[in-house]
């Protein structure tokens, strides 16, 4: 079952008609087939002001009272899973399995956020003095969203903000605003008004946002260009900022693995959602003993992998999200057939509608390649050979990025060894793009700042505040 047009803004618990519209392409027609409306600058202080209002009544419920609420929005995201994961098909292009799971997953980790308990600490007490750490919401808390994932990337700031006791307003991508906007107009029926605003709208938008004084926090998941805008533009009025940003993750093979299991596995996780995730593999050292071997299995992988709509339920790979990126993913690939690399699969791509590119491995494109260096975001994988594990981990850690990034191999306490020298915020053994609610999850170097989920996500949304009694 789909849902039916129109959409409409959420502001101060009510359905709002916006200032402009946004249509919607779906990738896997490259054709218009929703509309939406979009806020400006008065729908924005309009969902601030309701957001304002709300908060010293949110902010006095407690922690399980809140946690309540948030259980019952994941129960109405479960009861739409449906019509939810075939709305995020249409304006993101996943296959609907992806797309079930995506959704599945928003409800799952927002309830594991809640059930962490965030108590005052006892720092000192001793004859003279008794001192309490104490946290307390920030206030109104801005989340701005990508098109990669619009329903996970919103669901978890979103409820971590929530249950810490703020008001929020949220925005997604101008590319797939659609879904959000659902999410929002089922908050409506389950939150007081003015504690959850959802208004669609471009890139302005969340500049003004940023720049908002009646905002005291961006959670923000983006590109990293954006996020450092976000972050100068925060400046203004010392604006907290948590930035989830890109990666460029970098798997290292090593000689002892069981080499079609794990081709198997690192397809996967380049691929999924046709490689727009921030932690997809984007980069594969593979030790030389089975480099050749390992370069045919994955190769295999992708020519195995069907592409088409993501409504088809036999869909392995769908198409590239919006023509921007389309283009993006399509330029990597006329610098690689320019390089020296050999392009083991994906070498015919496929024409016609929809923003479909076929999955492609490439062997040795050289280490100062486009395809090395920047984050793809789409299903091209290059494939470098070493010999040497701290040469892999000099090439894997060379690199602005520090988002996530694995080690594979059957004796794991020495693959564990070599994972933990990753430069990044998440270094895995034998798996990749595994994140669970009490787990923090962020970047390190220019992937990110601040991390989310688990306590310290949930503090991200928090002041530290100091009670310090005087005993005699
Ligand atoms: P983007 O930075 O172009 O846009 C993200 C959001 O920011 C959109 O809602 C956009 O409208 C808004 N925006 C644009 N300009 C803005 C400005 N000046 N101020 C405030 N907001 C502004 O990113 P994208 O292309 O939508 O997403 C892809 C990127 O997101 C990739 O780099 C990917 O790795 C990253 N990402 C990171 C994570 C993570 O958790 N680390 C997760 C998913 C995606």
């Amino acid at each position: 079952m789909d849902f039916e047009a129109p959409y409409s803004l959420t502001v101060g618990g009510q359905a709002r008609t916006g200032s402009d519209e946004l249509a919607v392409v779906n990738p896997a027609t490259g054709r218009v087939f929703a509309t939406c409306p979009a806020a400006g600058a008065a729908e924005l202080d309009a969902a601030v002001a309701a957001a304002r209002a709300a908060f010293p009544a949110w902010r006095a419920l407690s922690f399980e009272a809140r946690a309540a609420f948030v259980a019952r929005l994941a129960g109405a995201i479960r009861d739409n899973v449906e019509p939810l994961a075939r709305l995020l098909t249409q304006e993101q292009g996943k296959p609907l399995l992806q797309a079930r799971e995506e959704v599945g997953r928003a409800g799952t980790l927002s309830i594991g956020m809640t059930q962490i308990r965030i108590e005052p600490e006892v720092l000192v007490d001793d004859a003279q003095r008794h001192i309490e750490l104490h946290y307390v919401p920030l206030g109104v808390v801005g989340v701005i969203t990508p098109w990669n994932a619009p329903i996970n990337l919103a669901v978890g700031p979103m409820t971590s903000a929530l249950y810490t006791g703020n008001c929020i307003v949220l925005k997604p991508s101008p590319f797939t605003p659609l879904c959000t906007l659902r999410i929002g107009e089922l908050m409506r029926d389950i939150f007081p008004p003015g504690v959850v605003n959802v208004l669609a709208g471009g890139d302005e938008l969340g500049a003004l946002m940023s720049a908002h004084p009646g905002i005291d926090k961006i959670s923000f998941t983006g590109s990293v260009a954006t996020g450092k805008k976000v972050m100068a533009s925060a400046s203004g009025s010392l604006k907290r900022v948590t930035l989830e940003l890109g990666g460029n993750d970098a798997a290292i093979v090593l000689e002892d693995v069981d080499v079609a299991d794990v081709a198997k596995k690192i397809f996967f996780a380049a691929t999924v959602n046709s490689g727009q995730v921030c932690m997809a593999i984007k980069r594969v050292y593979v030790h030389e003993k089975i480099y050749d071997a390992f370069c045919t299995a994955l190769a295999a992988e992708a020519r195995n992998a069907k592409l088409g709509s993501g409504l088809d339920t036999s869909t392995v790979l769908g198409p590239i999200q919006n023509q921007r990126q389309y283009e993006r993913v399509r330029g990597f690939i006329d610098d690689i057939r320019k390089g020296p690399g050999r392009i083991l699969a994906g070498a015919e791509q496929p024409s016609g509608e929809g923003y479909f590119v076929a999955p492609l491995v490439v062997a040795e494109p050289g280490e100062s390649s486009r395809i090395v260096v920047e984050e793809q975001f789409g299903p091209v994988i290059p494939v470098m050979k070493f010999q040497d594990v701290d040469d892999a981990l000099t090439r894997a850690n060379d690199t602005r990025y520090g988002l996530s990034g694995s080690v594979w191999g059957k004796d794991v306490a020495r693959a564990t060894g070599i994972a933990a020298q990753l430069e990044v915020g998440t270094a895995w053994v034998n798996q990749h793009r595994a994140t669970l609610a009490n787990v923090p999850f962020g970047g390190a170097k220019e992937s990110g700042l601040g991390r989310t989920y688990s306590i310290i996500g949930l503090r991200g949304n928090m002041e530290a505040r100091v009670v310090s009694v005087l005993k005699s």
